[in-house]
């Protein structure tokens, strides 16, 4: 057998994949040739596999996987346990004996992957005889952006790794991050002393994952087109992002006040509380979490089928981290966004009260600029990480439903006009109230209601012209005066409009762009080559034989005590309702069917789909 071929029956035989998926071959041929390699790819792009298998494919030698969360680390040695792969942990959530185990099992060469946290690496295998360091097949420094000060998410343990190279120099090294950009990169690579590391990047697209924006919806309607959004998700599994904790708390209350359990979650909360979350939502006890960002840190649930944002956040790092949780599994999903301007405001003084006053208004201002985007969010998000996508991506809300452009100049004009008449000593809600001709307090105090312009806009509604103004302000007719209580002031562009010597084009307000009521990722066909399941595409999936399979998972899951996704991934059960497979052998094809599982769960599987094919 060659080498590609083994590294495809081990494939099969141990995860159930039919091939390598992007560059993972590659990478894994580059290591097993003894290269070092910083690979970028992200989440759910199938990172892990470009480790493991070195690993399996050793000999009698193992890999040593470097990873900063107890919490992802013993998720994933459990799938792998599931999958009959040797994994083992040193870690200190285990006792000193099962730790002794463990090293005594890597002195005999029966662990093929070691996970272990950075501190714990670099204090233990000083101790360890060369009857274990002989066998070290690879360092595979997971989370590798932990390493720079510049990144997110930086952890001084991670710094110390770099001793592992001058220690062990024939030893490679693989560093794997979702995180893209330049100078985490080539600190990774300076930090590891790995600077003839080969670089292999993937495309960050995350084709399944449908993006969607809400634009004007506050408080009660947006609570309703909420509901009606998860209503139509029901058994599946999501998460809502609020920006404050409080907000959490209220979501998760109003839901539970209409039938929809869910539960919030954000870091005031106890350490306890947190975990009996986590775990209900992993083991799908719990389908809708309202957290704050504190929440999907270390969670690696594969079936997360939809990510709102309930407020904007604060830049396109974060919300593109946020909707990556979703789809992890391939299949269809949904990011909705909700964008509104009292958000904007609230974002602005987060930004403004930090330590990097400059970058974070600047990055806020690139989510806002996606938000108000019309063109293809897909391209918008891209080209943001300087990737090249030179198409339309057909499953986003600005490809599904363009922009209609009409000549806003007239109502530019209005806003203007309004604003110069306030002294420009207005904010944008206040000018709306103006040309909507709302007798509100502020206005009356101010004598706004005796001005030219008070109602000249009575004909547009308030989220026509909020969004309309938000146009406005990207086009930079006017400016947000952030340091004189959001005032408005109107630019020497907005003053060209004003006197009519520009015009200006505005595309439509669309209400119903993205129709949350017509969001139905599950029950539609698979819209993604890459997720059609390969002999079967004109067998339709069996949306009953589904629910039961799911329903069978679950009680296994629950009965083994391992979380439902670890049995099968929902694109497991999708195949399996789709090919409706009766026959172990049958069984052994389906997508993440390897050996082990097939012999545990043939049986359970297949008399499911038989009665349920009996009973039609
Ligand atoms: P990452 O660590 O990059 O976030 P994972 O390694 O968790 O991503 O992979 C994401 C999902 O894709 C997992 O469910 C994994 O089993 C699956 N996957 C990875 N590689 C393949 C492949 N070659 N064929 C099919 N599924 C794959
Ligand atoms: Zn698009």
């Amino acid at each position: 057998m060659t080498r590609d071929e083994y590294g495809l029956a081990l494939l099969r035989s141990c995860y159930g994949y039919d091939s390598f998926r992007g560059q993972q071959w590659s990478i894994i041929s580059h290591t097993l040739d003894g290269g070092n390699s910083i690979v970028l790819m992200p989440t759910g792009g199938g990172k892990s596999l470009c480790y493991q298998i070195p690993g399996l494919m050793s000999e009698d030698g193992f890999a040593i996987v470097i990873s900063p969360l107890l919490a992802l680390m013993n998720d994933q040695i459990n799938a792998l346990q599931q999958n009959g792969i040797p994994a083992l942990a040193l870690n200190s959530e285990k006792t000193d004996a099962e730790n002794r185990q463990t090293v005594e099992l890597l002195m005999q060469g029966k662990v093929k992957l070691l996970y272990i946290s950075p501190e714990r690496l670099l204090s233990e295998i000083d101790r360890w005889s060369t009857s274990i360091t002989d066998r070290i097949c690879l360092f595979a420094v997971d989370e590798a952006h932990c390493i720079s000060q510049w990144g997110h998410d930086f952890r001084p343990e991670y710094t110390q790794l770099g001793t592992l190279r001058q220690r062990f120099p024939h030893i490679p090294v693989m560093a794997l991050t979702a995180t893209a950009d330049r100078i985490t990169r080539d600190d990774i690579a300076q930090q590891l002393h790995i600077p003839d590391a080969k670089l292999f990047i993937s495309s960050f697209d995350r084709p399944n994952i449908s993006l969607n924006v809400v634009k004007g919806s506050t408080g009660k309607q947006k609570m309703r087109q909420i509901i009606q959004f998860i209503s139509l998700h029901r058994g599946e599994s999501g998460i809502i992002y609020c920006l404050r904790r409080k907000d959490t708390e209220k979501m998760a209350a109003e839901l539970t006040r209409v039938g929809i359990k869910a539960e919030p979650f954000h870091a005031g909360m106890s350490v306890a509380m947190k975990q009996r979350i986590q775990r209900d939502f992993i083991n799908d006890d719990l389908k809708v979490v309202c957290a704050t960002v504190a929440f999907g840190m270390g969670i690696d649930k594969s079936n997360v089928r939809y990510v709102i944002h309930s407020n904007m956040p604060r830049n396109i790092e974060s919300y593109y981290q946020e909707i990556g949780r979703a789809g992890r599994d391939g299949l269809p999903a949904e990011a909705v966004l909700f964008y509104n301007y009292g958000d904007v405001v609230t974002l602005q003084q987060f930004a403004l009260q930090s330590g990097q006053v400059q970058v974070n208004m600047d990055k806020l201002k690139r989510m806002q600029q996606f938000a108000e985007s019309d063109v293809c969010r897909r391209r918008m998000l891209l080209s943001y990480f300087n990737e090249r996508f030179d198409h339309d991506c057909h499953n986003c809300d600005v490809c599904n439903n363009p922009p209609e452009r009409f000549d806003g100049s007239r109502l530019a004009q209005m806003a203007l006009s309004a604003i110069m008449r306030t002294g420009e000593q207005a904010g944008l809600f206040t000018v709306t109230d103006i040309l909507r001709g709302w007798r509100k307090a502020e206005v009356i105090d101010k004598g706004y209601d005796r001005l030219k312009t008070f109602g000249v806009g009575r004909d547009l509604t308030t989220p026509e012209w909020n969004a309309y103004l938000l146009q406005m302000l990207q086009m930079g007719l006017f400016d947000i005066a952030y340091n004189e209580n959001n005032h408005l002031k109107i630019t020497s562009y907005g003053t060209e409009v004003l006197y009519g010597r520009q015009s200006i084009q505005l595309s439509r307000y669309q209400r119903h762009r993205f129709n949350m009521a017509q969001s139905t990722t599950t029950s539609t066909p698979l819209p993604l080559p890459t997720v059609a399941l390969s002999s079967t595409t004109s067998r339709q999936m069996d949306r009953d034989l589904f629910e039961k399979l799911r329903d069978l998972r679950k009680a296994i899951a629950t009965a083994s005590n391992i979380a439902p996704y670890m049995v099968f991934s929902d694109k497991s059960l999708q195949a399996m309702a789709t090919e409706r497979p009766t026959t172990q052998a049958e069984f052994s094809l389906i997508y993440g069917v390897g050996d082990l599982k097939c012999q545990k769960y043939w049986r359970p599987f297949t008399a499911a789909i038989r009665d349920h094919l009996a009973k039609q």
